[in-house]
């Protein structure tokens, strides 16, 4: 069987875990977390960075210390990951789900339309007309590796008051290579950003996540908020309801491996990608997503577009699956699972288009040609 994706850990990975281990510092304190900070602050060229147990948990601190409360909502997508939306009902907030663009990821321009026409300034704060409720934030999701237009987010977000949250968990090692973000990363350039480290990511601690900020204050209270807001350790003071987020230092020797792989992980997938791209070209029923072409994207996922509207997602899926290649269909979208149900969308229309049309493609670093030629031949059957 072709996978879909798995993880690939073949550096030093196994040397600093061991390492960790031998000195007796596996939990979550060690000199692996401090190091794993440093060289992921260093790489994505921030002030501060701190390590968490998920790119959840990632989400929800910078969501905790954007200030949204209870009663108020936070924009997010219907095409992506849950994990990027239940963290605001965590804060006991509302999501308002907004559609996407042909690149998947949000439709600017519908986001602007919400602000512009549904949308009150007041002196609380952006109230949305229709639910009388105030808007705190935005949560953007680089999708699949893919930079979002952080240009026109970051000046919605300044024009109308809200804090903007990058959800770069499938980006990292996405930068800009042209405009006023040359040479910035997926991350880095909102209020707040979070990664994550989870099996099927770029780059794996088995499981874990870090979270940036803007503002290096904010970073610290993160770091503070995720080992239970504790103010006195000796005495056991604690001024704040904390969280158990913390990374363990087992968890960051794996990520200081990992992390060292990552130029590597990325040309490689690139490579890949072209591959794929090059031997689909003269395919017709269905062809590869493009990436941004003002960035270096990480190329995490590839996703393939069926246009022949004979071509069934699932029967082509299972198809797949029966000659040895393990495809997926993308996300259900946010808006219709269970508890989004009666929550507010606004116009969408494109995230079910491409909900019911794309299939990732195998994709892990380790693919070998022999195994492309194998899955370009089996698409190119069906
Ligand atoms: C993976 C992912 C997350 C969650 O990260 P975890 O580390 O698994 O908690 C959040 N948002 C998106 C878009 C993701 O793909």
């Amino acid at each position: 069987m072709i996978p879909l994706s798995v993880p690939v850990i073949k550096g030093n990975e196994k040397k600093y875990v061991d390492e960790a281990i031998s000195n007796g510092w596996v939990s979550a304190s060690g000199s692996y977390v401090t190091r794993f900070e440093h060289e992921m602050a260093d790489y994505l060229k921030v002030e501060k960075i701190t390590a968490v147990q998920s790119g959840t948990a990632a989400l929800h601190l910078s969501l905790l210390l954007s200030g949204v409360k209870p009663g108020q909502e936070v924009i997010v997508p219907a095409l992506t990951f849950i994990a990027a939306v239940n963290p605001v009902k965590y804060l006991g907030a509302e999501p308002v789900f907004m559609d996407c663009d042909d690149s998947l990821n949000m439709d600017c321009g519908k986001l602007e339309d919400f602000l512009n026409k549904e949308c009150t300034k007041t002196t609380l704060g952006l109230r949305n007309n229709k639910s009388k409720r105030i808007i705190t934030a935005i949560v953007a999701v680089h999708i699949f590796g893919n930079m979002a237009d952080m240009e026109t987010l970051v000046r919605l977000a300044d024009e109308y008051g809200l804090k903007l949250i990058e959800d770069a968990t499938e980006a990292l090692g996405t930068r800009y290579t042209d405009g006023i973000y040359e040479g910035k990363f997926a991350g880095t350039m909102g209020d707040f950003g979070a990664y994550s480290f989870n099996g099927n990511k770029i780059i794996t601690t088995g499981g874990g996540g870090m979270v940036t900020a803007k503002k290096a204050a904010d970073v610290k209270k993160c770091a503070y908020l995720a080992a239970q807001a504790k103010d006195d350790a000796l005495l056991y003071i604690h001024n704040h309801i904390g969280y158990n987020y913390r990374m363990t230092n087992v968890q960051a020797a794996l990520g200081v491996g990992q992390l060292e792989c990552l130029e590597d992980y990325i040309r490689i997938k690139i490579q890949n990608y072209n591959y794929y791209r090059e031997a689909l070209h003269t395919f017709q029923d269905a062809v590869l997503m493009p990436f941004n072409e003002r960035a270096r994207n990480n190329h995490w996922f590839y996703s393939l577009l069926l246009k022949n509207k004979t071509l069934k997602r699932d029967s082509f899926i299972r198809q797949l699956k029966e000659a040895g290649i393990e495809t997926r269909p993308i996300w259900k979208l946010n808006h219709t699972q269970a508890m989004y149900q009666s929550c507010q969308t606004y116009y969408i229309e494109k995230a079910p288009f491409y909900q019911n049309r794309i299939v990732n493609l195998p994709c892990s670093v380790n693919l070998t040609e022999s195994d492309m030629d194998f899955v370009i031949d089996a698409l190119m059957k069906s």
